[in-house]
């Protein structure tokens, strides 16, 4: 009787060691899906990448390093002192297609905060080039915005919230053009072609597992012809808001 109790002691002790063993082999494996872990840009889109985005924001040098680690290509802008709503400290400028970097921004001289080109970048690879290959047949080779950085409020109203514009923190995009020369507008796509449709609509879902805020046509009149795509702080805590 003791000794089949031992026996049983013995293998209940076994099978947690191995659970525990399985789920650290798992934690290795699967850093993104983790809340803990650092952010790689290399590593998969996982459970907490978007978090950890928006956590970049407030911590430059160490975005800055996870850019250069993925070997994308910046310009470090210098910080702006326009009193405690529209100032930035880490606007960053992707420059010109390079590397794991294929698709430029026109115009190229926007002015976008750190965090916000790691989560382009991310977006770039792991949504927008396998949705353009899938549905248009051809990658994206450029973005066309309305822009980044501007001191406002949200909807240019004269009272209320600041806009995440209003810290560098947002880009307004507004069209897509392919490799080949195709032209996929937000406006003018969203109830297009099937093709553009499907495409607008995937990296739109794309974009939601990485910024803290995505504002689709989906969402209200004053998106109609633009995501408005953001790296708000509320992401790191709240997680993101896709609409
Ligand atoms: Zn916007």
């Amino acid at each position: 009787m003791c000794t089949l109790n031992i026996v049983k002691g013995l293998a209940v002790a076994a099978i947690i060691l191995a659970a525990i063993a399985m789920a650290l082999l798992w934690a290795r494996s699967n850093p993104e899906d983790l809340p803990w872990t650092q952010l790689d840009l290399a590593d998969p889109v996982g459970a907490f990448t978007g978090r950890k985005l928006s956590r970049l924001t407030g911590d430059t040098p160490l975005c800055r390093n996870l850019l250069d680690d993925a070997g994308i290509a910046y310009e470090a802008l210098p910080p702006r002192d326009s009193g405690p709503n529209c100032s930035y400290s880490d606007a960053t400028r992707p420059t010109a297609a390079s590397g794991p970097q294929q698709v430029v921004l026109a115009p190229t001289d926007v002015t976008i905060s750190c965090p916000v080109v790691a989560a382009l970048s991310l977006w770039e690879w792991h949504s927008l080039q396998p949705a353009a290959i899938e549905h248009l047949g051809s990658p994206v080779a450029r973005i066309e915005h309305y822009g980044g950085y501007s001191c406002r409020r949200m909807y240019g109203a004269e009272t209320g919230r600041w806009s995440e514009h209003a810290t560098a923190d947002a880009l307004d995009i507004a069209a897509f053009v392919t490799e080949d020369g195709r032209r996929v507008s937000v406006v003018s796509g969203w109830n297009g072609e099937a093709d553009e449709q499907a495409f607008l609509r995937d990296v739109r879902d794309g974009a939601c597992d990485l910024f803290a805020t995505v504002l689709s046509p989906d969402y209200n009149a004053a998106h109609a012809d633009h995501f408005h795509l953001d790296m708000a702080r509320r992401g790191a805590i709240s997680g993101g808001v896709c609409r």
